[in-house]
């Protein structure tokens, strides 16, 4: 028996990993970040000297990637291991996102990873965090949420964050970014970043989090 799956997809720094977070704490389910494993791969592809564009090598790398999700019990912090190695802050870097998504470009690695993604749905529901997680890893998802925001808020909104962590960034260098990323991201051949015809659209640029999260669960009402 399969347990019913959220998908919340949008282009990066629309709240989706928020909101996520909010609704797995309140109904007790799992995430699945998908976008850490495009990350947790860019950055295997880094440590063995892989292209980011050579397919035919990220392929493997991507198959047989040695890669755990862990979340502590105790304080619900997530934990994400490399090939033995703590990434959990590393796969959070800028650069490595620019990284991440060059491979999630490749069909063939974008395919190998399916399998590990679907794994995630288990007796527990999911919050399937993503680009795609509607339109091709989750299709049967009974509720389909799909969050933007204008690329002005969330270049301001990963300004603020990045910089509470310590980083020196610039407004305008991740506004870049963000739009660089949404370019690849929407145009790719494979699963571009598009709305399921069954998702329901939420344009968080003048919410706060709390005020997405209310919208979303009034949805997590009716649909499920
Ligand atoms: O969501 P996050 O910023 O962590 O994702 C990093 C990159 O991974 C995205 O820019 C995108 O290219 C890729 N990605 C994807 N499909 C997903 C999740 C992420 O292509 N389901």
């Amino acid at each position: 028996l399969l347990m019913p799956v959220i998908t919340v997809d949008g282009p990066s720094g629309s709240g989706k990993g928020t909101v996520c977070r909010l609704l797995a704490d309140k109904l007790g389910w799992d995430v699945l970040d998908s976008g850490a494993i495009y990350r947790v791969l860019s950055l295997a592809a880094l440590h063995h000297q892989i292209a980011l564009d050579n397919e035919e090598a990220l392929v493997p790398l991507a198959a047989n990637l040695d890669v755990q999700f862990l979340v502590d019990s105790q304080t619900n912090a997530g934990k994400v291991i490399l090939e033995g190695e703590d990434v959990t802050t590393t796969i959070r870097n800028e650069e490595v996102g620019a990284a991440a998504s060059k491979v999630a470009a490749l069909p063939r690695v974008r395919e190998a990873l399916l399998r590990r993604q679907r794994a995630f749905r288990t007796e527990n529901g999911l919050i399937a965090d993503g680009r795609d997680m509607g339109t091709v890893v989750f299709q049967d998802a009974p509720l389909k949420i799909y969050l933007t925001a204008s690329a002005e808020e969330r270049a301001r909104r990963r300004f603020v964050e990045l910089n509470e962590r310590g980083h020196d960034v610039t407004l305008s260098g991740l506004l870049q970014d963000i739009q660089a990323r949404d370019e690849r991201d929407m145009n790719r051949a494979v699963a571009p970043l598009v709305p399921a015809d069954d998702a329901i659209e939420i344009d968080t640029s003048e919410l706060n989090a709390q005020q997405v999260f209310d919208k979303v669960i009034t949805l997590v009402d009716i649909a499920i």
